[in-house]
């Protein structure tokens, strides 16, 4: 081993093979993310991408042993995955990703007229910069509840035969008192409203509105009280880009998480008949806290490792009791995979360079996050980062560490708490990206890649 720490350039330092499997990998992910702009997409692909490697539905089995593949649905917004190893009281080697993405959704009473165009009022999910969406186009995801109860499933701005969608902006020369405001403070969220018609019907009092409703009914039957039922998400219309000459990085929008949501899926498709039992967790609400009965914090992660313990407790005649979950989370490891903010070369002064991740340094190791003082972060150990160090060294992977940013600069957090709290050992680790939470963010392939390959093997350690 070196005597000098130095964080590496993976494209100097990988060998030929990865070289040659980075590009490759990358379009696959590409193209997951142009086919998964929301949670919902996100699961749903991610259960028909496992179905192809057999993974079967839990509800269908009725005893697990070594080398099954199960996959257990959450309302059609999180997903977990599990490749069976010998005994899970043995503990579980977990990896933790969220599918939810900053973005725009539709107020319950969306939809109105102003001096005969038509809008959408809205109201932000998730850490947003406003102004980094107005006057870009966007496209509308999400499913409808009508009256009789049928879901309506809605993606319009996708095909490039699609209208997209827009909120729009000042133009400069009329700009000068927004111009003059602070940036948190000249694009409210009440002013996030979404131009969608501009044709007058034939209503006697907001015509526009009417005949936008008169479309919506002839293309999804619905009526303007089915919104109140509904989900609608507006997100960039753009698709996943190569970003550079070099084709080095990838520009798209929503690689927080699915960047990593994506990497640890591909290596649990890959992982067969590991020792300890694998577990991939896709989860929902992240952004807003990891609220509610889809977020990590719900208690379907427990509920649904204890379905999986008894499943292979009945393959073997015996009954599941609560003391074996507690067991099996004290003898298991998490990978929480989040990504993080990479330092920027235009915005130096918010990192502290020999702690900050770099773009294609290869896959990120973060002790902590958190804020003022490690608040609400859950802290890996130092046995714990050592013993992940020693697994990605042993296998060849190119890692670097990571923080969030100076200290009291601002700071974040991630998952890893929740899975620390049931008594698991845990770490951040996942990819660093620059400009997150903008409509288009930006990852290295080669930490794309570094993340696939940490994820697989952290799966089938021992
Ligand atoms: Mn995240
Ligand atoms: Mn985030």
């Amino acid at each position: 081993m070196e005597i000098k720490y130095k964080v590496k350039n993976c494209w100097e330092a990988a060998g030929d093979s990865d070289k040659s499997e980075v590009t490759p990998f990358c379009e696959g992910y590409k193209n997951f993310m142009d086919n998964a702009k929301t949670e919902r997409e996100a699961a749903s692909l991610a259960v028909m991408l496992a179905e192809q490697k057999g993974f079967r539905d839990i509800d269908s089995v009725t005893a697990l042993k070594k080398g099954d593949k199960i996959y257990i649905k959450n309302r059609g917004k999180s997903v977990m995955l599990a490749v069976m190893g010998e005994d899970s009281l043995k503990g579980f080697n977990i990896v933790a990703a969220h599918i939810d993405a900053p973005r725009i959704d539709l107020k319950q009473n969306p939809l109105y007229e102003d001096l005969e165009l038509a809008f959408f009022k809205t109201h932000y999910y998730g850490g947003i910069k406003k102004y980094q969406w107005l006057a870009i186009p966007l496209s509308i995801h999400g499913v409808i509840v009508l009256g009789d109860g049928t879901k309506v499933n809605v993606i319009v701005g996708e095909d490039d035969s699609d209208p997209v969608f827009c909120i729009t902006d000042l133009l400069p020369h009329l700009a000068q008192e927004q111009m003059g405001k602070k940036m948190s403070e000249a694009v409210t969220g009440e002013g996030l409203n979404l131009l969608v018609g501009s044709i007058p019907g034939k209503d006697e009092k907001d015509k526009v509105k009417g005949a936008v409703l008169e479309l919506l009914h002839d293309k999804y039957g619905i009526c303007e009280e089915d919104f109140i039922s509904a989900e609608l998400e507006i997100v960039p219309s753009s698709k996943a880009r190569d970003l550079g000459f070099d084709r080095s990085m990838i520009a798209a929008y929503g690689q927080d998480d699915r960047v990593c949501a994506y990497t640890a899926l591909a290596g649990i498709l890959e992982t067969e008949n590991p020792s300890k039992t694998a577990i991939c967790m896709l989860a929902d609400k992240e952004e807003i806290g990891s609220m509610g009965n889809t977020g990590m914090k719900s208690r379907f992660f427990e509920d649904s490792v204890a379905k999986i313990i008894s499943l292979e407790k009945a393959a073997k005649g015996e009954a599941y009791n609560d003391l074996m979950i507690r067991q099996a989370f004290a003898s298991s490891f998490c990978l929480s995979a989040d990504v993080g903010a990479a330092v920027d070369p235009n915005y130096k002064d918010v990192s502290e360079l020999s702690n900050a991740p770099r773009i294609n340094g290869g896959v990120m190791i973060t002790k902590y996050t958190g804020s003022k003082g490690k608040a609400n972060s859950s802290d890996a150990s130092a046995e714990l980062v050592g013993r992940i160090r020693k697994l990605f060294n042993d296998n060849k992977i190119i890692w670097q560490i990571g923080e969030l940013g100076k200290v009291d600069q601002g700071g974040g957090g991630t998952v890893a708490q929740d899975l620390a709290n049931l008594n698991i050992e845990t770490v951040d680790c996942g990819v660093p990206l620059l400009s997150m939470h903008s409509p288009m963010e930006i990852s290295g392939k080669m930490d794309v890649y570094m993340a696939y390959k940490a994820y697989k093997a952290f799966y089938s350690s021992i």
